[in-house]
């Protein structure tokens, strides 16, 4: 077995979606059967479709945490050819913010909440504990990759991870005055816990939410597991400030329940989240 291949299944033992990456730090292309995108895509956000191709031919959407998906012959001979292994951090529940230089590792340390930190070829990964959308150059030299991108894993790290930081939410998000301004009220709030609302607009709610329908629809295995850490990456974005209502968490079950899962699963995963992240 190489080491690409056995350091993968550790990942995905621990839950974290993995796939191959050749030489330049990049997936490997669509297969043939999916070039061109012939296979109408695999469904994510940006290619709606119905591919269930098994090779790691879709980037950060082929991502899998099951060991009989890694360790099929279609990925294995993938394995073979990998300079690295990637992940999803977004379906691990985390988000690395993407240090590429010292200056950008300086203005971390004298800016962000301290975290665990991964060295990497020029800089530095720091992993927080929860899920937003990816964003490049935020900053000179500093990309966020959490939900729907690929980071490289480069080994554990060192330090405690910490919680997503407001700070860093915000780095993502486009300045919009006049959306700023305007009222962002959504009724039944899930919660009696109030603050400062991070959401900025009701459409960041509403992405976040369509992005976990889709990855629940998107499930070829485990789907369990799937709806639970979807559910979990939605409330420890969305579950503190009181702006995620009932007809939110009726698409997630929804969503669920088309994949096979009963109202009882999706509520105790809902319950079980929650209490994990002590709201
Ligand atoms: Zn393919
Ligand atoms: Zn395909």
């Amino acid at each position: 077995m190489n080491s690409s291949l056995r350091i993968a299944l550790g990942l995905a033992a621990a839950g974290v979606p993995v796939l191959p990456l050749r030489a330049g730090k990049v997936p490997f292309g669509n297969c043939p059967d999916c070039a061109r995108n012939a296979c109408g895509g695999r469904p994510n956000m940006k290619t709606p479709g119905p591919c269930v191709c098994p090779r790691p031919c879709h980037g950060w959407a082929a991502a899998a945490s099951t060991a009989y998906v890694i360790n099929s012959d279609v990925w294995v001979s993938t394995w073979r050819h990998a300079a690295a292994v990637g992940y999803h951090p977004g379906g691990a529940g985390v988000t690395v913010v993407d240090l590429d230089d010292p200056a950008a590792i300086q203005w971390a340390r004298e800016t962000l909440a301290a975290t665990r930190t991964v060295t990497t070829t020029r800089g530095e990964h720091w992993i927080y504990r929860g899920t937003m959308p990816s964003a490049n150059a935020v900053r000179p030299g500093v990309d966020i990759k959490s939900l729907m991108a690929y980071a490289r894993w480069l080994g554990p790290g060192v330090g405690v991870t910490a919680a997503l930081p407001g700070s860093v939410r915000a780095l993502a998000v486009k300045e919009r005055p006049a959306a700023r301004r305007a009222p962002q009220t959504l009724p039944v709030p899930l919660s009696g816990q109030r603050g400062q609302c991070p959401h900025r607009t009701p459409s960041y709610l509403d992405r976040g939410i369509a992005m976990a329908e889709q990855r629940i629809t998107a499930a070829r295995s485990a789907v369990h597991a799937t709806v639970y850490r979807t559910f979990l990456a939605v409330l420890s974005t969305h579950g503190r400030c009181g702006c995620l209502t009932e007809a939110h968490t009726a698409r997630l079950f929804t969503a669920a329940q088309a994949k096979g899962e009963s109202p009882r699963h999706c509520t105790d995963a809902w319950t079980n989240a929650l209490t994990t992240l002590g709201l």
